[in-house]
């Protein structure tokens, strides 16, 4: 604490990432990274922008960014926020629609972001416990005080909730705004976009840092009814004329183009993601179905802190959550399929020689 501290940067309680390192031939399956290279046209489109105007501003509106999305969803520019990483637009998304006098309610194990920005921006909340098997009572977020949030498929858990259920959600809370993180749909089924011109209190947020192997870029979206667009933008406009660089612009929109590349990498992912489900539950593991490019796993024996710290001995990073009902899971993220064999092949080793 100091003294020349606003009450919030005194109230607020910062959110701790997941380890980066740049070690050498370390295996990373612990921040929810694609293993795979963006696009080449990706790369290329940044190339040119790079010889472009760097000395000039990049543009504030990013309609084409705008355009490619709404192209992509089949939905209509004015639908769509484009923001500095997922994370950037959840918070202006708690900026711009929750109050800090109105309760407002997430799942008990969730991103942890949400209680971050919570608190931040002074607003109350409520943290649903999930059932036993983690999924989420949904009954519980009916008539909110002041809005939902919550993660489809939720993390750390890894679990979809189908899309009857969200609707469920949406048609009891017609008064507040519920927004469903999507950061890991792509490694799902159905997205609720379907469902943004049948409820205006829906904001549907997604990344390009998953699916689209674009982390490093920040870029994230939201898809809303118009006059829930028009609340972030005023947020961002608020905040930061320019949050999406002119790099950044020009990769968003080749990524979003490139159709026949993200198919080829989300299916490679779920192929190894069905290997590696299988092939710990062989080995005595507990595996929630996942409907992601991570994995969460426990053992009936072996502490899952024990086997993150032999893990972490052997260059192999997976992440592990010293938290009340969690504490005995860790998170794997999804890596390429030798990358997997090799973790697999090391966790074997543990879980063997553990006592
Ligand atoms: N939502 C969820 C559920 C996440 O796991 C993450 C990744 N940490 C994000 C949002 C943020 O992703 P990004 O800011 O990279 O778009």
């Amino acid at each position: 604490m100091n003294k020349y501290w606003s009450t919030m940067a005194k109230r607020t309680n910062p959110y701790i990432p997941g380890e980066q390192v740049n070690k050498k031939n370390i295996i990373k399956l612990n921040t929810n990274e694609n293993p795979y290279a963006p696009s080449p046209k990706v790369l290329n489109a940044i190339q040119q922008a790079i010889n472009s105007d760097l000395r000039l501003y990049p543009s504030p509106t990013v309609d084409e960014i705008k355009i490619a999305i709404a192209k992509h969803y089949n939905v209509r520019k004015e639908n769509v926020f484009v923001g500095n990483g997922s994370d950037e637009v959840l918070a202006f998304s708690f900026m711009a629609f929750f109050e800090p006098n109105q309760q407002i309610c997430f799942p008990e194990i969730t991103y942890s972001f949400y209680s971050v920005y919570a608190k931040a921006f002074n607003i109350p909340y409520k943290k649903v416990p999930l059932q036993e098997d983690f999924s989420l009572q949904v009954e519980s977020y009916f008539r909110s005080n002041g809005g939902v949030i919550f993660p489809n498929p939720n993390a750390p858990t890894s679990l979809y909730l189908a899309l009857e259920q969200v609707e469920a959600i949406l048609k009891n809370n017609r008064n507040k705004v519920v927004i469903v993180d999507e950061a890991y749909i792509d490694f799902a089924s159905q997205s609720a976009i379907s469902l943004v011109d049948k409820y205006e209190n829906l904001l549907v947020i997604q990344t390009m840092s998953k699916s689209r192997s674009l982390a490093g870029l920040r870029i994230g979206f939201a898809i809303g009814n118009e006059a829930l667009i028009r609340g972030l933008i005023r947020m961002k406009d608020s905040f930061n004329s320019y949050p999406i660089d002119r790099l950044a612009i020009a990769g968003a929109i080749a990524a979003i183009e490139d159709e026949a590349y993200f198919r080829k990498i989300t299916k490679k992912i779920i192929a190894t993601r069905t290997w590696t489900t299988d092939t710990l539950k062989q080995i005595g593991f507990h595996v929630l179905p996942s409907s992601t490019n991570f994995l969460f796993v426990a053992h009936p024996e072996v502490p899952a802190a024990f086997i993150y710290e032999q893990l972490r001995k052997k260059d192999i990073l997976v992440r592990y959550f010293a938290t009340e009902k969690i504490d005995n899971y860790l998170r794997i993220t999804i890596g390429t399929e030798e990358e997997m064999i090799f973790f697999i092949d090391k966790l074997k080793n543990i879980i063997e020689n553990y006592k």
